[in-house]
């Protein structure tokens, strides 16, 4: 017997869709499918793979709207970034067309024939995605590996469902084949956790918490299962006094209170150098005061609610801290769905909850330094290394802090972490593999070698 769960918008508390969700049986049936399909799909010749990708993308393309305007209703994001996000899906499509008839092996030289190295899908690939960015996260993982030749069984959030199901139809209409591409709706503990466990899943790509992300590699050790991680993070944002820094407090909240600060990116410790502080808080606190919270639908909002009132709520406890001063906060509105203003803290020390934990809600805190070799210990001493950021315009230190900062995307005097035809992935307990850019194929190919006798 099946059982359904509600969909909810987080901006109105309104009911979105009922759903149904998957058992055991059902996974391992689609997982089936998917095998079967798998067959058929690493036979299909590069030229027509890369032509059915690009079709997919022209569609996802014309359809821009409608998935943002589901986002917007089923996660809170704002118009502006569902927009970005559905173009996002589009683009990383386009940009793996190109790949099957470009998924290169090498000759090598050998004696006595000739050696050849092939990129072979792996086949039934799972793809396990959270809920704060559902459209671009399913897509830098489903993009890559069908290129490779895999075909895909993917679990949405149980909270952000209503995209994937439709890009999942929007595949079948592009005339990628029944099988290829299954989105399975349902929970973690039942849906994501059987795709660990089906060994007919050779492959777990998984975006979403450290703690889940680490019971997942547990797992999949017993069938020596291929496993990507993108996990956590807890990234700085290294403000020199030799900066710009009326820019770096004008762009600080944007890089910490997108889509809510539910983002792995999110810059959410700020370290100012000492002698900037007073600037940079002055410059900041109006920055901050002048974020637009509101509703989601409008084109000048720049942020949204949270995304239920569980994490609402878990964002709420960590304001509780003796070992904090609250600096100031931003504005939200009142009323129905799950809001709470951007939050800026000052933690007595580095060892507060919230300058060590990832809160993943509109919450920074702030401390300072007194040099470069402080500011690399402080933006080290943590478990994550996802992202971070740099502003000085001292070409040299640029150099040498974004070469000691132990993080997989750092960008200097700016925010951006992310680019599609870029490589994307975590240091330490901030993930395992890379996706995006030329080396997510790897993490979608196995290396064969091949000697030919020619004697
Ligand atoms: P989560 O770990 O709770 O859930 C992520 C996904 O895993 C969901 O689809 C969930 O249903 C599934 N899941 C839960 N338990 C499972 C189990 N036992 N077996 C298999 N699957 C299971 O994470 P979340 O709360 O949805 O997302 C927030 C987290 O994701 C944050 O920590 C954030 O930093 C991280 N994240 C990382 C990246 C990145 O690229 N590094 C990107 C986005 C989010």
């Amino acid at each position: 017997m099946s059982t359904t769960f509600d969909v909810i918008n987080p901006a109105t508390e309104a009911l979105v869709a009922s759903l149904q969700e998957a058992d055991v049986a059902q996974t391992d049936a689609v997982i089936a499918k998917a095998a079967k399909a798998f067959e058929s799909w690493k036979k299909v010749s590069p030229g027509d793979r890369a032509n059915l990708l690009r079709r997919f993308s022209a569609l996802v393309t014309s359809h821009r709207e409608e998935l943002a305007q589901l986002e917007i209703t089923n996660s809170g994001h704002t118009r502006g970034n569902a927009l970005w996000e559905a173009d996002n899906v589009s683009n990383v499509l386009n940009y793996y067309a190109g790949a099957p008839e470009r998924l290169f092996g090498k000759q090598i030289p050998v004696a006595g024939g000739v050696d050849i190295t092939f990129k072979e899908p792996i086949g039934v690939v799972g793809i396990i995605v959270p809920w704060n960015f559902p459209m671009p996260i399913a897509s830098w993982g489903f993009a890559a590996a069908l290129a490779a030749g895999n075909t895909v069984v993917l679990k949405p959030a149980e909270l952000t469902p209503m995209t994937a199901v439709r890009l999942a139809e929007l595949a079948l209409d592009a005339g990628i084949p029944e099988g290829v591409l299954n989105v399975i709706v349902g929970k973690g503990s039942v849906v994501g956790a059987r795709f660990v466990s089906n060994p007919t899943v050779r492959k777990i790509s998984f975006t979403g918490s450290t703690a889940v992300g680490k019971s997942i590699m547990a797992g999949c050790a017993d069938q020596v299962k291929r496993v990507t991680l993108e996990l956590g993070g807890k990234s700085a944002n290294v403000i020199f006094a030799d900066s710009d820094i009326d820019r770096a407090a004008a762009a600080a909240p944007g890089a910490v209170f997108d889509n809510s600060g539910q983002d792995c990116c999110a810059r959410s410790r700020i370290l100012v150098q000492k002698s900037a502080f007073d600037r940079f808080m002055e410059g900041f606190e109006k920055s901050v005061k002048a974020y637009r919270v509101e509703d989601p639908n409008l084109d000048t909002s720049q942020m949204g609610p949270l995304i239920s009132k569980k994490q609402l709520e878990t964002v709420q406890s960590f304001l509780n801290d003796k070992d904090d001063a609250v600096a100031f906060t931003g504005t939200a509105p009142s009323g129905p769905g799950y809001w709470m203003p951007p939050t800026v803290l000052m933690p007595q020390s580095v060892n507060a909850r919230t300058w060590q934990e990832e809160i993943f809600g509109p919450v920074v805190s702030v401390l300072t330094f007194e040099d470069e070799a402080e500011a690399i210990s402080l933006a080290n001493a943590s478990d994550y290394g996802l992202s971070g950021s740099i502003w000085t315009n001292d070409l040299g230190r640029a150099m040498r802090v974004s070469r000691a900062i132990e993080s997989g995307n750092l960008s200097v005097n700016s925010h951006s972490s992310v680019r599609f035809w870029t490589p994307f992935g975590g240091f330490k307990q901030s993930g395992l593999g890379r996706a995006l850019g030329p080396d997510a194929l790897d993490a979608y190919t196995e290396t064969k070698n091949v000697f030919f006798a020619t004697e």
